[in-house]
């Protein structure tokens, strides 16, 4: 197992000992007592635009606190001024020393969130579905098979990841609207739309919900017996940050038995679990949890984006899938970190992030192999980096669709100029003529 182990001795706490720190009371972390007066002003400042939150099983089992420089899941839970652009700190920063007023620090606070990009890949126009004639806010709607469905309890987290695409979901007012309400859309949505086999709850984390509040949500799919619905599969962070939400949480067993359920029902339930770095996996509360997950019948699917400050080295995957496989879940994706918030702090060039997948890879067995990437939830598409190669005497970067808004674009190599600087596809030129062959007209599709 990985070389990182801390406190892993340390009992699990009982759900009583849930402690969470935010954006008001995350002076009160007894460990940041270490970090010097200006890394907290910097990190005052940085989280007015960034939302924070934390908790004590955190900030107890997966940090190193002697070393918070370079540690990575500090480096995943807690801002940095690198997030913002240095001028933008300057002048944040300025107003938040003087004790500016707040309007003008909020003013302040709204164009920086503005020009970083907020909604990304056209989330918020091109993927919602329509019902007849009404658009579906809580779903998107984007590769032909899967649904994702955001139940409004499920919009939050146990602890926020810094380089989080939704983090403006987090800086907003949460709506409040009804359960019942959504889930009978994504019923009726389901039944007009064969076509989708799976539906993928996401948040957020949709573990942060109560099981009796995500079972209003389940039941429902489930009574409705839609024959094309084969796979329900749930984004989740709680692994990392709550493992306790599987094991000793006061409602872990009726969690585990409504997740059984869908089993018993004929349903493929999956875990698409999110780690980061290795360490993650090293508390024992975490193999139990997975454990629990695997004998009700639940696959663990992981991913994670690769991002600099945390995982940008090749052993640190191959340590992170090897023990993935050993605990018996299935590495599914590497991703490049979007093009949204701090993106420039956390990218990696997609010619080096090939080479840390292909480096971590060929180290490592078969059985972990299955794990797709490095890949770019881009507007047209999940688009997968495939290689360096030579067109003619033209050194290309070679590329794929993994998914595509256009099911037609998909597994067809198609070829950007090589660049060793570009961090997203929109920074790069294709090899030959002026265009993408996706970007061509309809009818031209065809023949690219
Ligand atoms: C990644 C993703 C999916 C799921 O894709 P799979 O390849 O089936 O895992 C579905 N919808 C959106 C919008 C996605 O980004
Ligand atoms: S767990 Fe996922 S949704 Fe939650 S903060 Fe991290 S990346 Fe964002």
């Amino acid at each position: 197992m990985s070389t990182y182990r801390l406190n892993s001795t340390r009992h699990a706490p009982d759900s009583a000992d849930y402690r969470v720190y935010h954006a008001k009371n995350w002076r009160d972390i007894p460990q940041l007592a270490r970090l010097d007066k200006e890394r907290l002003f910097e990190m005052e400042v940085v989280s007015k635009v960034f939302p924070f939150k934390t908790n004590n099983f955190v900030i107890d089992n997966l940090i190193d606190w002697s070393d918070t420089d370079n540690d990575p899941i500090f480096a995943l839970n807690f801002p940095h001024r690198d997030m913002l652009k240095r001028q933008d700190f300057r002048t944040l920063a300025d107003l938040v020393y003087r004790k500016a007023e707040p309007a003008l620090i909020e003013h302040c606070v709204r164009d920086i969130r503005a020009s970083l990009n907020p909604h990304p890949a056209g989330q918020q126009d091109h993927n919602v579905p329509v019902l007849d004639g009404r658009r579906l806010p809580g779903m998107q709607h984007k590769y032909r098979e899967t649904v994702l469905f955001f139940p409004s309890q499920g919009q939050t987290c146990h602890a926020y990841c810094t380089f989080c695409f939704r983090w403006p979901q987090f800086t907003g007012h949460a709506e409040e609207r009804f359960a019942s309400r959504e889930i009978d859309d994504l019923i009726r949505y389901l039944r007009r739309h064969p076509e989708v086999t799976d539906v993928l709850f996401t948040g957020g984390d949709p573990m942060i919900m109560s099981s009796r509040v995500l079972a209003n949500y389940v039941r429902p799919l489930l009574n409705a017996r839609i024959p094309s619905l084969r796979r329900i599969r749930f984004g989740a962070k709680a692994l990392t940050f709550w493992p306790h939400r599987f094991v000793t949480d006061r409602d872990a067993d009726s969690l585990l038995a409504l997740l059984g359920d869908l089993v018993d029902a004929g349903l493929h339930v999956a875990i698409m679990a999110h780690f980061n770095h290795p360490r993650e996996l090293d508390p024992p509360v975490v193999w139990e949890a997975i454990k629990r997950l695997r004998e009700s019948g639940v696959e663990i699917r992981t991913q994670s984006p690769l991002l600099r400050p945390v995982n940008a080295k090749a052993e640190i995957w191959q340590s992170m899938w090897k023990t993935q496989v050993d605990l018996g879940c299935i590495p599914y994706y590497m991703f490049l970190a979007r093009d949204t918030g701090a993106h420039e702090y956390f990218s990696v060039p997609l010619v080096r992030a090939w080479r840390i997948y292909r480096d971590a890879i060929v180290g490592v067995s078969g059985l972990a192999r299955t794990v797709r990437g490095p890949s770019m939830s881009a507007t047209p598409g999940k688009v997968e980096v495939m290689g360096i190669s030579t067109l003619g005497d033209q050194k290309v970067i070679t590329l794929r669709f993994l998914q595509g808004r256009d099911p037609a674009w998909v597994m067809q190599p198609f070829f950007g100029r090589h660049d060793e600087k570009a961090t997203w596809l929109d920074e790069l030129q294709p090899a030959t003529g002026s265009r993408w062959f996706f970007e061509e007209a309809p009818e031209h599709r065809k023949a690219g």
